[in-house]
């Protein structure tokens, strides 16, 4: 039998949670008796009442809200319609995303806009709609999904690196100016996870369907990459009552080292 976490009953809102990571969050804290609103955008509403009719089927609590979190007004209104519905809110991940390929040349104004308004600029307004609600309860628990793209990133994500490097850093400078509030705001930068999504843009890209079980050893030391639950397993630990303390946290989840790897380098080399 699994430990108690300390979720039971607390109130959860997981953006992006109709697919991927978001989706294993969902369920995963779903299954720790979280109550969850599974969020997706309106063109998603199939597959995010199909994930919380899944999670009720197994006994848990769900329930499904719909916003576009381009839109500011909407990530105000997604916050207020969850307290709304759930009565309270004392967890929230902000987990929604985009990851559309681009170099500098390709990135412009529109492009830039549209990535910093999901990945980054989503989060924040959350939070910020959120936190007279966390202050008012005595806390609140923010988990940001970044990625290890924050700390360089790939030529082609540059939009994507940028929006998960100021991720990084809004995790930190609300932890620092609202701990004392309650408030916890922790961040995990996941490598490359198996999601439906990245096995799709990889396919798009050229690669074969089965792509991810040929990936060389230099970027899957373990011979796979992540899947989506073992993210969960991570989330949920900084969530639950035993990460009550921790705060301004970002961790790497990684099968290497982020920071000083030195790459097997080919012969000669
Ligand atoms: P995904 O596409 O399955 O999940 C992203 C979710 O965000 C989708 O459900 C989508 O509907 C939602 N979303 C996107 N734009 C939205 C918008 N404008 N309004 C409302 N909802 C919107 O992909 P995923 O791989 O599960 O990614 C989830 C998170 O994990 C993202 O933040 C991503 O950057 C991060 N991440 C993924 C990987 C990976 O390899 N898959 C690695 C590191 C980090």
């Amino acid at each position: 039998m699994s430990a108690d976490l300390g979720l039971k009953g607390k109130a959860a809102l997981v953006t992006g949670s109709a697919s991927g990571i978001g989706e294993a969050i969902a369920r995963r804290l779903a299954a720790e008796g979280a109550r969850v609103i599974v969020h997706g955008p309106l063109s998603r509403s199939g597959e995010a009442e199909k994930v919380a009719r899944e999670i009720r089927d197994s006994g848990g609590e769900a329930e499904v809200e719909l916003a576009e979190l381009t839109d500011a007004a909407e990530c105000a209104r997604l916050i207020a319609a969850s307290i709304a519905r759930l009565g309270r809110l004392d967890i929230l991940v902000n987990n929604a995303g985009i990851s559309p390929r681009g170099d500098l040349e390709k990135t412009d104004a529109e492009f830039f806009d549209r990535v910093i308004a999901v990945n980054l600029r989503a989060p924040l307004l959350l939070i910020r709609a959120a936190l007279p609600h966390f202050k008012a309860n005595g806390g609140g628990r923010v988990l940001n999904i970044g990625s290890i793209n924050a700390y360089c990133g790939e030529a082609g994500l540059l939009a994507y690196s940028v929006s998960k490097g100021g991720l990084t850093t809004l995790t930190r400078n609300l932890a620092d100016a609202h701990g004392r509030d309650g408030l916890r705001v922790n961040q995990i930068n996941p490598g490359w996870v198996l999601t439906a999504n990245e096995h799709a843009i990889k396919v798009r890209e050229g690669l074969s369907e089965d792509w991810f079980r040929q990936i060389p050893r230099e970027h899957a030391p373990g011979g796979r990459i992540f899947q989506p639950e073992e993210i969960a397993h991570f989330a949920v630990q900084f969530l639950g009552a035993q990460g009550e303390l921790v705060n301004g946290t970002v961790m790497e989840l990684e099968q290497f080292p982020m920071i000083g790897r030195n790459v097997v380098k080919a012969a000669g080399f």
